[in-house]
């Protein structure tokens, strides 16, 4: 038998073992890419979508793989351990770098915490969405520049809501000379450091809010022309009065900027807040659903949420699931029930249709 025979004998099981375990791997909702410079770590979900999760997403998919048809959500909690075990031993890595999560869009700042802060590159200046807390705008100048920019090219700070969360640090960039758009109904409120902006967050979180004046206030409807960017406005009002979700489309790709209104996998917001408002929220929800351009309805791609784990894909999916689930905590609520909040994963997993 000639050499090369002998090696493709031993090639042929090598392989098939390695394809065997990578498909396992992906199909327990291990990571599957591994990043390189600004690239994330990307897993994906058991119906397929490519996810950058945090540790909790992780956790979730992992409960979920471990379930079999029927069982409920908490007989599959020990798997969920495990992952944070593994993740606090550093054998589960997410990345904290800024990421390239799409075309000339970086998701940036702190990834010790939730908060979801966006970078994106207009051709004539910077959007900063979400800036989020003044503790933040250190590592955020820095990651600013890292990319290549400076932070004096950030001509437009976009806020989903007025949450002390999402916008503290707004007044500084607009000292900068940065114009602050916001929904026209949170202007006032963090324009007055209202309850609504950080009443809830911190027992003296009221006394650290810096008043913003929006310069660009929005109702809904408008398109916005930044740069080379088209932002389609939609009036998201409900978990704050002026909370605003912003679309566009690059490379044929439709992302939706959605703050707080729609997160991963059809988890809503908290509605806690001052004038928060659940029937508000739920029409809301609709529009979001059935969007549409100029006759021509619009399914997300990409879902760039101010919480959790961003989408790559099938962003659309947790618009419908979020306005499922939010409709029947509604009811719910209706009908008596003192329901607060529905946990995503285990309710998917409890209500598949
Ligand atoms: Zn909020």
């Amino acid at each position: 038998m000639s050499a090369p025979s002998r090696m493709s004998r031993l090639l042929i099981p090598v392989l098939v073992v390695l394809i065997a375990v990578i498909g396992w791997r992906a199909w327990q909702g291990a990571t599957i890419e591994r990043p390189g410079p600004n690239l994330p770590v990307v897993a994906m979900t058991p119906w397929g979508q490519r996810i950058v999760p945090t540790v909790d997403t992780l956790a979730e998919i992992a409960i979920w793989n471990s379930l079999k048809p029927g069982q409920p959500w908490n007989s599959g909690l020990a798997a969920g351990k495990e992952v944070r075990q593994k993740y606090a031993a550093g054998k589960i890595k997410v990345s904290r770098t800024p990421w390239a999560i799409a075309d000339r869009v970086w998701a940036i700042g702190p990834w010790n915490t939730e908060q979801n802060i966006y970078l994106i590159d207009t051709g004539q200046g910077l959007i900063l969405f979400d800036p989020s807390l003044d503790l933040y705008q250190p590592e955020v100048e820095a990651q600013i520049r890292g990319l290549g920019f400076q932070p004096e090219q950030v001509k437009w700070v976009v806020l989903s809501h007025c949450h002390i969360d999402h916008g503290q640090s707004c007044r500084t960039w607009q000292k900068r000379g940065a114009k602050v758009i916001l929904g026209a109904a949170d202007a006032p409120e963090l324009e007055q450091c209202s309850d609504v902006v950080a009443a809830w967050f911190v027992p003296e979180a009221k006394n650290r809010c810096t008043p913003c004046g929006a310069d660009i206030k929005v109702a809904g409807g408008e398109v916005l022309q930044f740069g080379d960017l088209k932002l389609h406005v939609i009036d998201s009002s409900g978990h704050t009065p002026g909370s605003t979700s912003f679309a566009f489309q690059r490379s044929g790709k439709w992302h939706l900027l959605s703050g707080d209104v729609v997160l991963h996998n059809g988890r809503h917001a908290w509605m806690g807040g001052n004038k928060a408002d659940w029937g508000l929220y739920l029409a809301a929800l609709g529009r979001l659903a059935r969007f549409s351009v100029d006759g021509m309805p619009v399914r997300f791609d990409l879902l760039l949420p101010g919480h959790g784990a961003i989408e790559l894909d099938q962003g659309q999916r947790s618009v419908e699931l979020t306005e499922r689930a939010v409709r029947s905590l509604v009811a719910r609520r209706m009908a008596g029930e003192k329901v607060e909040r529905l946990y995503a994963y285990p309710w998917l997993w409890e209500n598949p249709n």
